[in-house]
């Protein structure tokens, strides 16, 4: 599964549709001048992907809205197209699209055009890998040199959460309790 398109519209510097493409299965870099949108696309795609933080408060909405000289846009939207032909997400279809739409008012996510609930798409990433607890599947900037500063037991431990291994060493402390 990989990323094989990104549309953008009406979000921070992206006031036209945008399609952002092609996208190669391995490695992608994007590149740009100062102020041309780079760090927006990024977090375009973690919005989509990463960022359920409960409930957007309208101002919060209103400052990721596109926001030109007195022309401001009432809604925005984000869709990553998704590469599916190796099926995993659980979805019998080779491409999937997840679309996530804000408005002053809403913010909605749609599956392939149906429109989905939040915890249904949370559990469609996470049943296609992307750790709920541990969102490491988007690593930004000032969490790489967190990573290196950090103390080499924490980071261990991280390493354990993101292999999947340390729900086992808790359930092993618990086991040993009894
Ligand atoms: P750098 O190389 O400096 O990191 P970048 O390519 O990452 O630059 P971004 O940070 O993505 O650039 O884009 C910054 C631009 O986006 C700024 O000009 C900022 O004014 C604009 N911007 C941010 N939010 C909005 C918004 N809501 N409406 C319109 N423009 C916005
Ligand atoms: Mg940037």
């Amino acid at each position: 599964m990989y990323i094989k398109q990104v549309i953008i519209e009406g979000f921070k510097s992206y006031k036209e549709q945008v399609a952002v493409e092609p996208f190669s299965a391995k490695h992608n870099v994007i590149v740009g001048a100062n102020g041309s949108g780079k760090s927006n696309f990024f977090h375009a795609i973690r919005f989509v992907l990463s960022d359920f933080t409960s409930h957007l408060r309208a101002e919060e909405r209103g400052r990721l809205l596109h926001d030109g000289a007195g022309q401001n846009a009432l809604s925005a939207f984000i869709e990553i197209v998704f590469d599916n032909s190796d099926n995993r997400l659980p979805v019998d279809r080779d491409e999937v699209r997840l679309r996530r739409s804000i408005g002053l008012k809403k913010d909605e996510y749609h599956l392939d055009k149906k429109h989905v609930t939040k915890a249904e798409v949370m559990n469609l990433l996470e049943s296609a890998g992307f750790s709920r607890s541990n969102p490491y599947y988007v690593v930004q900037q000032g969490k790489i040199d967190l990573l290196t500063n950090m103390r080499d037991e924490d980071r261990l431990e991280l390493l354990k959460e993101i292999g999947g291994t340390k729900v086992y060493d808790d359930r092993r402390k618990e086991s040993l309790k009894i």
